[in-house]
């Protein structure tokens, strides 16, 4: 029954809790995860049959409502009206926290909009995982999720992300893993210093760190390690943006009149900045 307000007799609304769970290892459950979702009226889960392995593990037994990225939208103004009444309700997915690269964040901001008290209840997340073991500045990062599936538009993506001085951090799937990491050394270079980190939490977990090229390389080779879910960690761009910024512009114009290898040889000798750079650059913008 719940809680009414005695000055309107409205019932008090209902709590979102935000619900982290595990990314492997069951272990990484919190009692406050398991005692949340014992206790809410509903939990809307990414899948519903994938989210009872860990509902029979903790003996939870609280009613499971599907919210999917296709059916989101849609389910908004039911959860709504329940919070609304009064009843509390959890979001989880499959794994680690939602709305990082899960659904959830249109329900969320509509319970905020609606003025609805939203809590997270924290937990793991391959991001903060991976940044944490890589070994890579950790001061500052952006987290980009994962890089679009069709190779132009990945390496699009990656041009952007050529000139970033701060430590990047994407997701991969197993089916991409190799496309991306070539891309990303045709695109940042085989120099760039990054991590794979594979499996985290799990039995076969694996954390390796050298050059963009050696990755790339060592895993096309090692059939084995292209199981499970991958993070993958680059070092940001040590050039400094604004001199990357004025080589980007002289090299555009010697692109009016030179091809790209020479026009990148001489943007280097007058700018400092590395000719494999200026040349990478070059051919990122089709010469
Ligand atoms: N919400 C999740 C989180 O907080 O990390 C991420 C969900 S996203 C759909 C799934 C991706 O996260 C995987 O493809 C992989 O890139 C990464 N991931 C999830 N679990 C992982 C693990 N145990 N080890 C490495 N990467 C993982």
């Amino acid at each position: 029954m719940p809680a009414s307000n005695s000055k309107t007799d409205q019932p008090k609304a209902g709590v979102l809790y935000v619900v982290a769970t595990p990314i492997g290892n069951l272990a990484d459950m919190s009692e406050r995860a398991v005692q949340i979702l014992s206790s809410v009226d509903a939990v809307a889960a990414e899948d519903t049959r994938h989210s009872r392995v860990l509902f029979s593990q903790f003996g939870i037994k609280t009613r499971m409502i599907s919210l999917n990225e296709q059916n989101e939208a849609g389910k908004i103004p039911a959860l709504l009206s329940m919070l609304g009444r009064g009843e509390d309700i959890a979001l989880i997915s499959d794994a680690g926290t939602p709305l990082i690269s899960d659904p959830g964040f249109q329900l969320v901001r509509a319970a905020r909009e609606t003025g609805l008290r939203v809590s997270p209840v924290p937990g793991a997340s391959a991001m903060i995982a991976a940044l944490s073991v890589a070994g890579l500045p950790t001061d500052r990062f952006v987290f980009e999720g994962f890089l679009p599936a069709r190779p132009v538009a990945r390496r699009k993506a990656l041009t952007r992300l050529l000139t970033e001085p701060r430590t990047v951090v994407l997701y991969e799937s197993v089916h991409r893993i190799i496309d991306s990491l070539n891309d990303m050394v045709r695109v940042l270079g085989e120099d760039r210093q990054a991590v794979v980190a594979r499996e985290l939490t799990k039995k076969f977990e694996t954390v390796v760190h050298g050059r963009l090229g050696d990755l790339a390389q060592k895993l096309s080779q090692d059939r084995a390690s292209l199981k499970g879910e991958f993070v993958v960690v680059i070092a940001g761009s040590a050039a400094l943006e604004e001199d990357l910024a004025d080589a980007r512009k002289l090299l555009q114009a010697l692109l009016e009149e030179l091809p790209a290898a020479q026009a990148a040889r001489v943007a280097a000798k007058m700018t400092g900045v590395s000719r494999k750079t200026l040349y990478r650059m070059a051919l990122a913008a089709g010469r």
